[in-house]
């Protein structure tokens, strides 16, 4: 069959990307999914910053790539042993989970070393490309998901069933901004009620970690962003405090946290705003990081304070979450009203409009947008 797909032909082009266009949308030639693997029609995929990190060349991957890695969509023909079935609903995660490995069998399905190792080379959990250019060239798979394509072949330990009635634009969320969000305020950070907590950076991921610290029953919680807006929405979405991002932040939120919060989130995957949420969490408290920075960006900390008050700082990859239990678990909190983030959808978009959309990611201007098909 064939789909129209929007691949990355090249990174590093000059914003505005609009102009620059490093994503073409082009008719691709999409192969049947084989042994445990799903053809998926694409309801809806949103646009995250680790795309753009990919787009702008910070975060280097295989090219050409068919981008997107947040979506939801329905099965349209399953595999054999895939256990699917055409007509379920899934939500796509990131990372293909083995379920073998030793890091799956300990339950952190994030770090699945088969699924890492198939997601830098850019194919599918079983090996090899699925879409082909009219010329033979095969673009690669971006985290075995790919998603800015009317269809998609993922592997089954990609996907998750939902709900057939939570609608496509809403399920997508929870591929990448909700497992990762919430999943690092309930389990990496694991806030409990009556905590203190500051949020650094407001986008999908950062709204919805602030959404799961007010569920969990957070006390008071701090949003920084550099954006006026994003830090509006905060504060609609239950932030007791906002504080403008930049060199006065750490100052800022610990006055308004009587010293500090105890649990910082950093969503912005900027090393100095990382220093910034370890400066801005308490004595004895946890900093959770969840951002990607470039990867030749160090850290300075202060090294004493870790020993002497008795500070955590800990890395969140896929809010160290677990797809298959946390997708449902996740969905189950939106429906039951506690964690309602229908709130993070600012966009809709056409596949069409993707290099404009990334655009406006990077001005700044959206938290989650969604391309719709
Ligand atoms: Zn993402
Ligand atoms: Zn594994």
């Amino acid at each position: 069959m064939t789909t129209r797909a929007a691949v990355l032909v090249e990174s590093g082009r000059p914003a505005p990307y609009a102009e620059s266009r490093p994503l073409e949308v082009a008719e691709l030639r999409l192969d049947p999914p084989g042994p445990g693997e799903l053809l998926v029609r694409v309801g809806a995929a949103g646009l995250c910053h680790s795309d753009l990190s990919v787009i702008n060349g910070s975060r280097r991957r295989p090219l050409p790539m068919a981008l997107g890695h947040e979506a939801a969509g329905e099965v349209v023909e399953a595999g054999e042993g895939s256990g699917f079935a055409p007509g379920d609903r899934v939500v796509l995660a990131f990372v293909p989970a083995c379920g073998e490995c030793e890091r799956c069998v300990s339950g952190r399905p994030a770090l699945c070393g088969p699924g890492a190792a198939a997601n830098g080379a850019g194919t599918l959990l079983g090996g090899g490309r699925r879409f082909a250019h009219a010329d033979g060239t095969r673009p690669h798979h971006h985290l075995g998901v790919s998603a800015f394509s009317e269809y998609t072949v993922v592997s089954a330990k990609s996907a998750v069933r939902v709900d057939a009635d939570l609608p496509m634009e809403i399920a997508a969320l929870f591929g990448c901004a909700v497992l990762t969000g919430a999943g690092a305020a309930l389990y990496s950070a694991n806030i409990v009620p009556g905590d203190t907590v500051a949020v650094f950076g407001l986008g999908g991921v950062g709204l919805a970690a602030l959404l799961a610290a007010r569920a969990a029953g957070a006390a008071r919680i701090v949003a920084v962003d550099v954006v006026d807006h994003k830090r509006d929405l905060a504060l609609r979405l239950g932030a007791s405090g906002a504080v403008a991002g930049g060199p006065d932040a750490v100052e800022a939120v610990r006055e308004l946290t009587g010293g500090g919060a105890e649990k910082v989130i950093d969503t912005t995957g900027v090393a100095a705003v990382l220093a910034q949420a370890y400066a801005a969490t308490r004595a004895g408290g946890t900093t959770v990081t969840v951002g990607l920075p470039d990867p030749s960006a160090p850290l300075t900390l202060p090294a004493l304070s870790l020993v002497a008050e008795e500070r955590t700082l800990r890395g969140s990859y896929l809010g160290s979450s677990v797809p298959r239990r946390d997708v449902p678990r996740f969905v189950g909190m939106y429906r039951s009203g506690v964690l309602p983030v229908d709130a993070l959808l600012s966009h809709r978009l056409t596949l069409s409009e993707v290099n404009a959309g990334f655009d406006r990611l990077a001005a700044g201007d959206a938290v989650r947008q969604v391309i719709t098909f």
